[in-house]
């Protein structure tokens, strides 16, 4: 099973503590993120991640190729929704590929937590 992370800058904090409390979780599982949430999560975690290029250069693409493809099971994108984001596009663009293929996303950190907590009971998800 393959999981996408992806945080907004001022969500890197949110994402890297939720990283830190489920890394035993998520260790079990293929990893990709966006360049910067990638480097950061690993760096602080030692998980192995698949890095994609940083999302405002194309990164939320490349996970939204993966998504297209059928090669992503969860995304994990928690968005700053108080920001404009000069790659709104592309997020948006994400988020929609997520419901055209009925990808299960998190958006912000309580959603996150429920998948991952639901991940860890292995009560779903288990393709
Ligand atoms: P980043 O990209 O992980 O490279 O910061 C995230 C985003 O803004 O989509």
């Amino acid at each position: 099973m393959k999981i996408a992370l992806i945080a907004h800058d001022k969500k890197k904090d949110e994402i890297i503590e939720l990283s830190k409390k489920y890394k035993d979780v998520l260790g079990e599982y293929e990893l990709y993120a966006t360049g910067t949430t990638g480097t950061l999560i690993m760096g602080e975690t030692g998980l192995k991640i698949h890095r994609m290029k940083s999302g405002p250069l194309g990164g939320d693409q490349q996970i939204g190729a993966m998504l297209a493809n059928g090669e992503l099971d969860l995304i994990i994108f928690l968005r700053d929704p108080l920001t404009a984001q000069p790659h709104e596009p592309d997020v948006s663009a994400l988020l929609r590929l997520c419901d055209v293929q009925k990808i299960p996303l998190a958006t912000n950190v309580s959603s996150a937590t429920v998948m991952l907590e639901t991940l860890k009971e292995k009560k779903a998800f288990l393709f």
